[in-house]
């Protein structure tokens, strides 16, 4: 996964080059791009997306996104289009996850971020200080089932959150199922997780980074999908890949929550700062709106027929299937 060996860099630049090189970078763009292994159509847990790179769903991506390479929703104001983008991806993604059910309670929130890695490390440090605010947990724990993703791992280990595979203590902040899970494909038993986390008064966060738009889709085909969302109580945030069955752009996800209560924990705002007022929702600062963009045009270029009739075409009967063929 990671770049190759040594051996493999052999010329590779250290250096800016003295003269720039113009608009000939385009053709070594271009050079080093026949050098990839032939991913179309072929890489299954990598691209999602099907067919020519340069046709149909992935030329409209690509537009969408150079139309507002250049924006950053960091500066709201300025940007006012990828402010509506975002706001309505969240709504489009939550509104396939129970967010217009009653059982949702009618609060349900969210901001985009860059993957299911970032949407998952929001919802945990969330958790965790929403969880010191309500009960005064200072030690934080976390439980996890064996098959949970590795991102667990890194919000453990970046917010001084102790890894636990044993019963749940008074430390517990947090649990979390996975809808299904990246290593096997495999739902977890969300209903009796959200029965245990309201219980014990505690998080549960549901990890739809890869179902997220597969099994809503995969319910209206008349497959039996238990429930696995907002409907179910005690679920109280859920990480969702536009970039993944989306067919977003990569660098694109979304973190709900089930109130702004628990949200609020994710953000920092700094009130006295020498550069004036500053409130940003996720770990980066300055962000992508290109990518917001493309997440919203390829949402919205599909709908809710088309993206029911890809999965059950193209994506629905590997969606297990994570191997690179
Ligand atoms: C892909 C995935 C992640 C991590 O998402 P990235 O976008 O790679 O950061 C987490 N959980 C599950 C279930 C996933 O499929």
């Amino acid at each position: 996964m990671q770049s190759g060996s040594k051996s493999k860099r052999e010329g590779w630049r250290s250096e800016l080059p003295r003269e720039g090189v113009g608009a000939a970078v385009i053709e070594k763009l271009k050079e080093e791009k026949r050098k990839d292994a032939i991913w179309q159509g072929k890489c299954s847990g990598t691209v999602y997306i099907g067919g020519s790179e340069y046709e149909g769903h992935f030329s409209l991506i690509n537009e969408a996104c150079s139309m507002f390479a250049h924006t950053n929703p960091l500066h709201l104001d300025v940007f006012q289009s990828v402010a509506r983008f975002e706001a309505e991806v969240v709504a489009m993604t939550a509104a396939l996850l129970g967010s217009k059910g009653k059982s949702s309670g009618g609060e349900i929130c969210g901001n985009m971020t860059s993957g299911g890695t970032e949407s998952i490390l929001m919802a945990v440090k969330s958790s965790r200080d929403y969880m010191k605010d309500k009960k005064g947990i200072k030690r934080p724990e976390m439980i996890i089932p064996e098959s949970a993703h590795s991102a667990y791992d890194k919000a453990a280990q970046y917010f001084n959150i102790k890894l636990r595979r044993v019963p749940i203590n008074k430390s517990t902040v947090l649990i979390v199922g996975s809808a299904p899970g990246f290593p096997h494909g495999i739902i977890d038993p969300i209903e009796e997780l959200g029965e245990l986390a309201f219980s014990y008064d505690i998080c549960l966060h549901v990890d739809l980074c890869l179902g997220g738009f597969v099994l809503p889709f995969a319910r209206m085909l008349g497959y039996p999908i238990p429930p696995f969302d907002f409907s179910v109580k005690g679920v109280t945030s859920i990480s969702v890949d536009v970039h993944k069955y989306g067919l977003a752009p990569k660098g694109t996800s979304v973190v709900l929550y089930r109130n702004h209560d628990i949200r609020k924990h994710q953000f920092v705002a700094v009130t006295e700062w020498s550069g004036g007022l500053y409130v940003s929702p996720t770990i980066a600062g300055s962000r992508p709106g290109g990518l917001i963009a493309g997440a919203w045009a390829a949402l919205m270029s599909l709908g809710l027929e088309g993206a029911t009739m890809h999965l059950s075409l193209v994506a629905y009967p590997n969606a297990p299937l994570n191997a690179c063929v």
